[in-house]
């Protein structure tokens, strides 16, 4: 009988086994996870879960359950130690499992701070995984003193939750602005804007210089320009590294990530990567995305070649971003744009990137019909005329039948 194995039981491991059964896959399937949980969906850790309004059971993908009804051997707190490509085998703890074709969807973990300025004290945190935010929530009591180091999303998104819940926070981000690196400067001041008007006390152009400690617990913190701050915790979200130990200590090709061809194939024709860990031709590059979108729908295209379906990955990149009572939501990928068009409505706000007369990418906030229209142009190769998308009187669902 055939044997899929996919190490790592998160976004892309758990769509991965779902789509190869429903396309009708009768061979054996193992899907191999180190952390205690099933699948679950990481966003809400630094959304609704950490504001305490969404159990935990809501979290998993599928009930514990599915893996049973559909015959998924689910192998849980059993991290894979090593992969054997001549061999076709992974060590799991003393077991050696064969596999016909093996699926490589060991994500991401978050980039610390270096223990010399004090990244390895007691109370400085990341948010990643359950394990991670389970432990952190007792911290997040009204009036405790938070520092957020880096304003990337994750950052952002912790500290609406810390700044709801009464924390008196700090939030330093090292780039002249944030969300520097994903988002235009219109993006940037429209949540700069959001966070002043809710208190957090925001900081750009500000890095960290070192954090001090008393009895291996953190308790302050120096920042770039010399100023000195009381902090009870810590959070930092400083971006995220691909997993690719198990890749790499098997001679895998590595390029900014695991690398795949366009069909999600490594450089062994048995195994292939999908999600966080993974890079795919795009362009003149190997682009590798951090989102559950792309991590679905690599993963499905990867089961689909599995069995035979040589399907080239066509990635429609999306994202949302969950902040106060502002929901964002972003169509396609700003890297390489000229000029930001700014449409305003009724209490909603849309920035579409340009390059030259190509639309590329939407960032929408509190406008899902804005967002809706944008990515379906987007993924349909149409662009509207940027004056326009930019006047407030233009019927948006009009620009689709254009
Ligand atoms: P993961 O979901 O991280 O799963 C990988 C799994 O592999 C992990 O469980 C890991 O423990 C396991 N693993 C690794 N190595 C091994 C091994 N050797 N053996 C066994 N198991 C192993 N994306 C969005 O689109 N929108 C959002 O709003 C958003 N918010 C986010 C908020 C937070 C706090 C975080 C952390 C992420 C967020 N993301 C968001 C990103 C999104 O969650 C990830 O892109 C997505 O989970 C990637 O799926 P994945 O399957 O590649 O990796």
């Amino acid at each position: 009988m055939t044997h899929v194995v996919v190490v790592g039981a998160g976004q892309a491991g758990a769509s991965a086994v779902a789509r190869l059964r429903a396309k009708g896959f009768d061979g054996d399937i193992t899907l191999i996870g180190e952390e205690s949980h099933p699948p679950y969906q990481r966003p809400p850790l630094s959304k609704a879960y950490l504001l305490g309004e969404l159990d935990r059971d809501r979290l998993y993908l599928r009930p514990e359950s599915f893996y049973d009804e559909n015959n998924i051997t689910l192998k849980l707190g059993a991290p894979v130690s090593a992969i054997d490509p001549a061999a076709k085998t992974v060590t799991v703890g003393d077991e050696t499992l064969s596999y016909d074709d093996l699926v490589l969807t060991t994500g991401s973990h978050p980039r610390r701070l270096p223990a010399s300025i004090g990244g390895d004290l007691d109370g400085v945190l990341v948010v990643r995984g359950l394990a991670n935010v389970d432990a952190m929530a007792p911290r997040f009591v009204t009036g405790s003193k938070v520092l957020i180091v880096g304003g990337g999303y994750i950052g952002l998104e912790a500290a609406a939750v810390a700044a709801k819940r009464g924390l008196d926070v700090t939030l330093v981000e090292m780039a002249d602005r944030i969300l520097q690196r994903v988002a235009a400067p219109e993006t940037s001041a429209f949540f700069r804007q959001l966070h002043k008007t809710n208190g957090v006390d925001l900081r750009e152009g500000v890095g960290l210089d070192h954090l001090i400690g008393e009895n291996g617990a953190v308790t302050g913190a120096v920042l770039s320009d010399g100023t000195s701050l009381d902090v009870d915790f810590v959070l930092v979200g400083v971006g995220i590294e691909p997993d690719m130990r198990l890749a790499e200590a098997a001679g895998l090709r590595i390029e900014n990530g695991i690398a795949t061809d366009a069909f999600g194939r490594t450089s062994d024709p048995h195994i292939w990567a999908a999600g966080d860990c993974a890079s795919f031709p795009w362009k003149d590059q190997q682009l590798r995305l951090e989102s559950v979108g792309n991590a679905i729908d690599q993963a499905e295209c990867v089961a689909d070649n599995i069995l035979g379906a040589e399907t080239p990955y066509q990635a429609k990149p999306w994202f949302w971003s969950d902040q106060y009572d502002v929901k964002l939501q972003i169509a396609g990928l700003s890297t390489g744009y000229d000029h930001v068009v700014v449409r305003t409505g009724d209490g909603s706000v849309s920035h579409w990137y340009f390059d030259g007369d190509t639309l590329i990418a939407i960032d929408a906030m509190n406008d899902p019909r804005a967002y809706m229209v944008g990515k379906r142009l987007i993924d349909a190769g149409k662009s509207p005329d940027p004056k326009v998308v930019g006047d407030p009187d233009t019927d948006l669902k009009a620009l689709l039948k254009a």
